[in-house]
């Protein structure tokens, strides 16, 4: 029998810890300065047995600390403040496309120059922003395939559907990333895999589940089909300007990735920035005045 294996680059390994709707929510808020478990249960909208099992898996994996002395909480420790770049991106995101989709409107602010900022994600050798289309992809030393192992069904649970209030929670970032078939969709979009069974090589996907996720991409705008054959219906899957958007989170996940994961044989994935031809690292600058944005200078707005 042959077994399907997958690439196991970097944004896989981050996808095991964060690819998962409750856990982007919870992250988010910690972000935005909760960390309380009743702030949580209050702000996100999960169920409490679902908060519960992912503040345990946090805490396992090394993202939150729990502080036990006069219930102070959950903090990021290192690790968990390292996904500051994805949560900025995954912001940036919803600020561009579907602001007010979620009735819950994030701005954020550099405090150094105080303005509104889009945090723009640019080469820190050549300090231009990165477009998708200039960077080139190519197998690194510890690239390995994995088996991929999660459940089948899509799963629509309460915290998928999370609402505060009657206000909803969720928009297509946060299910996309939250969903992690629907990112090694995308993921092979961007690596030049467009067409229905090199994608399903690619994603080692049941048919139906890949045909499931292409209608959904297709119905959020963020990739279209294209026929390129004249006679026959076929199509290769093109990421339109909102899906070529979502770079910069797949480029943050993969850092984070790299940082946490990546073992001695070095990076699964060497991307170069072509324009300037190094190897790409990216950081977010201030689209205002140009400057790096960090956890410490950034503030938000709700
Ligand atoms: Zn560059
Ligand atoms: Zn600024």
């Amino acid at each position: 029998m042959k077994i399907d294996t997958i690439r196991a680059c970097s944004i896989w390994r981050a996808l095991e810890v964060v690819g998962d709707v409750p856990v982007l929510l919870i992250m988010e808020q910690a972000f935005l300065g909760k960390g309380r478990f009743q702030e949580f249960l209050e702000e996100t909208g999960i169920v409490r047995s679902v908060l519960s099992n992912r503040l345990v898996k946090l805490v396992e994996t090394d993202v939150f600390t729990k502080d036990t002395q006069r219930q102070k909480g959950y903090r990021l420790t290192e690790k968990g403040r390292g996904l500051f770049p994805v949560a900025l991106m995954i912001l940036r995101w919803q600020r561009r496309w579907e602001w007010g989709a979620r009735g819950f409107e994030v701005r954020m602010f550099h405090r150094e120059c105080g303005n509104e900022t889009i945090p723009q994600p640019t080469c820190v050798e050549c300090k231009t922003e990165i477009d998708p289309r200039d960077v080139s992809w190519a197998a690194g030393p510890g690239l390995s395939q994995v088996t991929p192992v999660y459940g089948r069904r899509r799963k629509q649970t309460a915290a998928a559907s999370a609402k505060r209030g009657n206000r909803t929670m969720t928009d297509s970032v946060i299910e996309l990333f939250g969903d992690r078939w629907a990112t090694l969709v995308v993921r092979a979009c961007f690596t030049g895999i467009n067409r229905f069974d090199e994608i399903q090589r690619d994603t080692a996907m049941a048919t139906n589940i890949l045909s499931d996720r292409l209608e959904r991409l297709q119905e959020q705008d963020i990739i279209k089909a294209i026929p390129y054959s004249a006679n026959e219906q076929r199509f290769e899957y093109r990421l339109t300007e909102k899906g070529r958007d979502l770079y910069p989170v797949l480029l943050a996940l993969l850092q984070w990735g790299d940082r946490w994961f990546a073992d001695e044989k070095g990076p699964p994935l060497i991307l170069t920035h072509t324009p300037c031809g190094h190897k790409l690292q990216y950081v977010p600058v201030c689209d205002q005045c140009g400057d790096v944005l960090d956890i410490s200078n950034t503030g938000f707005n709700l």
